[in-house]
Formats: C-alpha cells, sequence, structure tokens
C-alpha cells in the first residue's frame, strides 16, 4: 500500500506462503502427537575398540503419507509453535522404556546413560528441570542415566544463567554433555566452568581429519583442551576406518557415526546392543 494503487510486492505472496507452510506444519505436528506418530531411534556411543559405552535418542516422524522424516524437517517448527516440550516428553518416555528393558534383561547396569537433546527454548525455559522429573517419575530409573546434550551455540550468550541452569540440572543428577563442539561461539575460558561430563566435536571436524594438517590440528586441539580439563571427549560422525585410527591416535575417549551403527529403532537397537556385549566377552 506504501507503494500507492496497485504496485505489486514480490515478497508479500512469498512470506504469506513460507507462513501457510509453517502453520500447516504445526497442525500437522499437533495431529501427529495424537496418533502417535514420533518415535524413537537410537545410536549406539562406543569406546575407541567399539565396545557400547552409551546411546543418543533421536526423534523420528513416521509419517502416514511422507514416510520417515527426519529432525531437520520438523524441530524448528516445534521450537517456533511451542511444541518441541511435548516432543520431548515421548523421547524422554521412549528413553526411559529402553533403559528398562536393557536393565530388565542385564545388559546394562546403572551406569550406562542414554542421551536426549535439549532444545535452546527448553534450556532457557525455567519448566525444564520439572518436565523432566515428571516424566522420570513414572519409571524407576534415576537421573544420572540421562545425559542433557545441550548445543555449544546455546552457551554463548548469557553464561551465567547458562551455567545456572546446568549447575541446577546437575544438582538433580543428571548429566550434561556439550554437543557439536566447535561450531558456536562459546568463549573457551568457560570450559571449565561448565560442569559438564562430556563433550561432542562436531561432525564437520571430524569430516576435515584426513583432510591435511589443519584438519587434524583442530581436533587434536579440541581433545587435548578437553582432556587438561578432565572432560571426556566424543568425535561424532565418524563414517571410516582411517578417522577412526586417527582419532584413536589422538586419544579420542568415544566415537558414535554410521561406521559403528546408524540410528535404530528400539528393538533393533537392542539387539544391536546384545550382540556387541557377546563380542566383547568373546574378545576378553
Ligand atoms: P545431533 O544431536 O548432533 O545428532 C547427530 C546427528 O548426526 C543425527 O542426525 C545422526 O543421525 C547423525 N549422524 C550420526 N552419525 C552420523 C554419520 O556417521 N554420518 C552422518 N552423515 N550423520 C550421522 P538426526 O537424527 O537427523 O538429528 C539431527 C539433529 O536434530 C540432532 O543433531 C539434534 O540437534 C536434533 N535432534 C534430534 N532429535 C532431537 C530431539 O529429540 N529433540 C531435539 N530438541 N533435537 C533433536
Ligand atoms: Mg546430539
Ligand atoms: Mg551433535
Ligand atoms: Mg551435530
Amino acid at each position: 500500500k506504501k507503494k500507492g494503487g496497485n504496485a505489486y510486492s514480490f515478497y508479500e505472496p512469498t512470506l504469506q506462503t513460507l507462513l501457510e507452510n509453517h502453520i500447516e506444519l504445526e497442525i500437522d505436528i499437533v495431529r501427529a502427537i495424537a496418533a502417535d506418530e514420533f518415535c524413537t531411534y537410537f545410536q549406539p556411543k562406543t569406546c575407541a575398540l567399539g565396545y557400547v559405552v552409551g546411546a543418543e535418542a533421536l526423534i523420528r516422524w513416521n509419517h502416514p503419507t511422507k514416510g520417515l522424516i527426519v529432525p531437520a524437517d520438523f524441530i524448528a517448527i516445534a521450537e517456533q509453535y511451542g511444541l518441541i516440550q511435548a516432543l520431548q516428553n515421548i523421547v524422554l518416555r521412549d528413553v526411559c522404556i529402553l533403559i528398562e528393558q536393557l536393565t530388565a534383561s542385564h545388559v546394562i547396569d546403572d551406569t550406562f546413560n542414554v542421551s536426549i537433546n535439549i532444545s535452546q527454548c527448553q534450556f532457557n525455559s525455567a519448566k525444564l528441570k520439572t518436565e523432566l522429573l515428571t516424566t522420570l517419575n513414572d519409571f524407576s530409573i534415576s537421573t544420572s542415566q540421562i545425559k542433557l546434550e545441550i548445543t555449544e551455540s546455546m552457551l554463548s550468550g548469557d553464561i551465567d544463567n547458562a551455567i545456572q541452569q546446568m549447575q541446577e540440572l546437575k544438582e538433580d543428577g543428571f548429566i550434561l554433555s556439550i554437543d557439536d563442539f566447535g561450531t558456536g561461539y562459546s568463549c573457551l575460558t568457560h570450559l571449565s566452568a561448565f560442569p559438564v561430563k562430556e563433550l561432542k566435536i562436531d561432525k564437520s571436524f571430524i569430516d576435515n581429519v584426513l583432510d591435511d594438517e589443519a584438519g587434524k590440528s583442530i581436533v587434536n586441539t579440541i581433545i587435548s583442551l578437553a582432556k587438561s580439563l578432565n572432560i571426556p571427549v566424543v568425535a561424532e560422525g565418524v563414517e571410516s576406518l582411517a578417522q577412526l585410527e586417527a582419532l584413536k591416535a589422538m586419544n579420542i575417549d568415544s566415537i558414535q557415526g554410521y561406521l559403528i551403527a546408524k540410528p535404530m529403532m528400539k528393538d533393533d537397537y537392542v539387539k544391536w546392543h546384545k550382540h556387541n556385549l557377546l563380542q566383547r566377552s568373546l574378545s576378553a
């Protein structure tokens, strides 16, 4: 209208369409929650020798017409429309069911933990702890069996608040991990102030570890830094044996990636886990 008359603006319809698409997706997520279409996949995390030390829960959407949808296609909208906590509750519930099943099968003890990914808006919310504890209440598992992955980029804003939130979660027994390390802009001097028990090097750095000296040196430096602070380091997205060998030479603590296993549905994960334990005892 500012342009007067019937002037046509190219941007308005595009934005309009974008908004409509977002709202459509939001409505579909609400429907899908009620229809029980979200499910949790699990990807193992192993020591450098390939033996399981933990697992990460990764949400998937089993869409009736679109097939399996990955988080990149719906998490941001769920965050934007206040639906992320509902999805998180589904994931945490699935994690508890897995832990109870593995415990009942005597293939884990209470030192084994499963990671869940926490969104920025949840991390900022004062209700996060209560939400997590409410779900855990329905199960006989302890907070120390749940690891909370917080991305490095969430730790670059209000540091004092972030440390306070982490401290409170830690006091309740939750284990904290920094995800996608290297991609955020957290101040390295704060790393020692974060009450974390794990640091995950982002896949983008692992992708470059064999490229040249610089790629290698960055990963090596992150590992040394974490080690000097007594924080165990995980390499995410390890896809080749050559990468694994390079990481082993740098004293990596654990690895996660397609080389070991892709994320799996619960029953496949349980089978994988048991088989992995068998391999360990056969080689011992
Ligand atoms: P993330 O936490 O960094 O998870 C690692 C991602 O890398 C996962 O993708 C995993 O499937 C993938 N991945 C693991 N190993 C390999 C590999 O060797 N090669 C390749 N190419 N990819 C590998 P996914 O499951 O699509 O999840 C993407 C992101 O979505 C996650 O990144 C996390 O930030 C977010 N996300 C997943 N589940 C949840 C959830 O329940 N809640 C929240 N808030 N975010 C979630
Ligand atoms: Mg993660
Ligand atoms: Mg990650
Ligand atoms: Mg990542």
